[in-house]
């Protein structure tokens, strides 16, 4: 190999080296970096004990203060064992100085979040590097001549000039059962007050999702409590579906009543909030802790008022913790709320970093950007514990439009997506979902035999009856049979709504499918088919409480218990039908 010349390196030290010291100094760095290298002295007089040699990028450092971090390092060894002093004369006796190279960077340009960074020129992508005021930050960019660095935090202590050092490890974070209960931001640092966190483990935030063989097919449910999402759309563990819709539907009122529902069915709950006002991750804290939920349930936060960075990296974040109980054989539900702005805040961190604009201004990989997170989300096989994630992601469009970038890459990554309607929710349909343009491809696997021969042709049925309003829009009068299936259909509709924070179980969902689909509700307003479901159930539960308890073990609805539960409902019609008449 051809050396080259001309290169220059420095010894810092108190006192002069001789000339044959830095002969010795001058054929190491030539051999190890196989090239010329002539040394040059340099007076520091602070560096009583030892000497400093800086090569380019390479730091020498064989000073007392190399010593006594060697020192200290082995100290924190021994700290938990307990006769430490005669170890302790031992370390000492046995010390002997090691060279060890650092690399080190110092700063070119800062500013929006962005170092650009000379001098690292081995770090490697992904790769977390410390300014010299502490901040960490991540590379994301690897040029020719310079290193563009995202940095985590604040940007004013950082000036041109300043020093960056390489850790060698790449962005991750602390992850536990400690977790559960609190609220952290995109490095796993607590910011709700309660104090340090106990890791117990630490996890790369980017990692590659698990493999065919390590998985298996979605086969069980993971209830939402919503009547309108387990009927029609039922999700399964493991699975993703999509949440989209505008501003202001109720989409995260879905994920929260999904979070809520999961209170005693063993499930760990993260709540991602991407981009958000602190205000709205608060009060969200503040409903779950209300609703017991917080026990299960962790929120990661990087909220409007955070770095482009941080809210890049929360969602892989909030993945990492997730990853972390599934591989321990768990089910975890994780929310990503949402990753519209996630793509903004992309979108931001790439045109700063230099990366040339596509379509609406995203870069080129904003597809694989939420692929990679979103193919995280997996049901284990059983070898690999038969844990499970299942995302529910958001995604805000704008005037229903969902053929725009973001959302049509997102629906493409997805098993599925319940599709919120602005119109529906000021009807006061709510939840607002629209259900001809929803679906859940791997879901039905997973739903419950009793839920599934209860909900029958409710999908249908509603199908029909909204086709039959289009056509009977412009009719004045109707034959009563046009009527009778019009009723039926906005009966069935106003059964589908129901308010925040009061899930159904699935026996509560199997007696009103029934009863409904029988047309035991027919004869009521629309209006009125709320409060008088609400009794029914209660009636229900009163007069047939063991075939309730026998569909909630086995899960499985018998003819019998189909009929059982039709009677009961007619019984209850007749009861009212009086009690009106009184
Ligand atoms: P944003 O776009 O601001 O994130 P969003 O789509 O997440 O909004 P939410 O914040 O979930 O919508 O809900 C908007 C409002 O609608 C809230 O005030 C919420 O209380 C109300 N809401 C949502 N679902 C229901 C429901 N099923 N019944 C009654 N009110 C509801
Ligand atoms: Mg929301």
């Amino acid at each position: 190999m051809l050396k080259k010349t001309n290169n220059v390196a420095v010894v810092y030290s108190d006192t002069q080296p001789s000339e044959k010291q830095l002969q010795g100094l001058a054929k190491f760095l030539s051999d190890k970096h196989n090239c010329d290298i002539t040394v040059e002295w340099k007076q520091d007089k602070q560096l009583t004990g030892g000497f400093r040699l800086e090569y380019g990028a390479y730091v020498y450092d064989w000073t007392r203060e190399g010593k006594l971090r060697q020192l200290k390092s082995r100290l924190e060894q021994l700290s938990n064992q307990s006769d430490i002093i005669p170890l302790l004369k031992q370390t000492v006796e046995d010390w002997s100085p090691v060279v060890k190279a650092e690399e080190q960077g110092s700063v070119l340009y800062v500013g929006d979040g962005i170092a650009t960074v000379n001098g690292i020129e081995h770090a490697t992508y992904g790769e977390i590097v410390i300014f010299e005021s502490g901040v960490r930050g991540m590379v994301q960019d690897l040029n020719r001549h310079n290193t563009g660095c995202v940095v985590f935090g604040d940007c004013s202590e950082i000036r041109s000039g300043s020093k960056v050092f390489r850790t060698g490890k790449t962005a991750g974070i602390p992850v536990g059962e400690g977790f559960l209960g609190r609220v952290v931001d995109a490095l796993g640092y607590p910011v709700d007050g309660k104090g340090e966190i106990e890791a117990e483990d630490y996890r790369p935030v980017e990692m590659p999702a698990p493999s065919i063989i390590d998985r298996q097919p979605v086969n069980k449910p993971m209830e939402t409590g919503l009547l309108v999402i387990d009927s029609m759309f039922p999700i399964g563990r493991g699975q993703r579906e999509l949440i989209i819709g505008d501003r202001q539907t109720g989409k995260t009122a879905i994920a929260i009543d999904t979070i809520i529902n999961q209170k005693g069915k063993d499930v760990i709950c993260i709540y991602v909030a991407i981009g958000q006002k602190a205000s709205s991750v608060v009060r969200l804290e503040q409903t779950l802790e209300k609703h017991g939920a917080m026990d299960y349930t962790i929120i990661v936060n990087a909220s409007a008022g955070e770095s482009a960075p941080m809210q890049y990296i929360a969602p892989y974040s909030g993945c990492a913790l997730a990853e972390y109980f599934m591989y321990q054989g768990k089910d975890v539900l994780i929310v990503y709320d949402d990753l519209s702005k996630h793509a903004v805040a992309y979108r931001t961190l790439s045109l700063l970093l230099g990366r040339s604009p596509g379509r609406e201004a995203y870069p080129g990989d904003v597809f694989y950007l939420h692929s990679r997170l979103l193919e995280r989300s997996a049901h284990l096989s059983d070898e690999k514990g038969g844990g499970s994630i299942t995302a529910l992601p958001i995604v805000e469009t704008q005037a229903g439009d969902v053929s725009a970038y973001i959302p049509t890459n997102i629906i493409s990554i997805t098993d599925g997506q319940i599709f919120l309607e602005s119109e529906l929710f000021f009807q006061g349909q709510r939840p607002a979902v629209n259900v001809g343009l929803s679906v859940s491809r791997v879901g039905g696997a997973a739903q419950t035999k009793a839920l599934k021969k209860a909900s029958g042709t409710v999908r249908l049925d509603l199908a029909q009856c909204r086709e039959m309003q289009v056509f009977t829009q412009f009719a004045s009068d109707l034959d009563d049979v046009t009527k009778q299936q019009l009723q039926y259909g906005m009966g069935l509709m106003s059964l589908l709504k129901q308010p925040q924070y009061h899930p159904y179980t699935q026996t509560e969902q199997v007696v009103l499918l029934v009863s409904a689909l029988s047309k035991c509700l027919q004869h009521l307003k629309p209006a009125e088919v709320n409060s008088y479901a609400k009794n029914l159930l209660e009636y229900t539960k009163q007069t047939i409480p063991t075939t309730l308890r026998r569909i909630d073990q086995t899960q499985i609805l018998t003819d019998d218990d189909k009929a059982a539960i039709v009677q009961c409902a007619k019984q209850f019609r007749d009861q009212q039908a009086t009690v009106s008449e009184e």
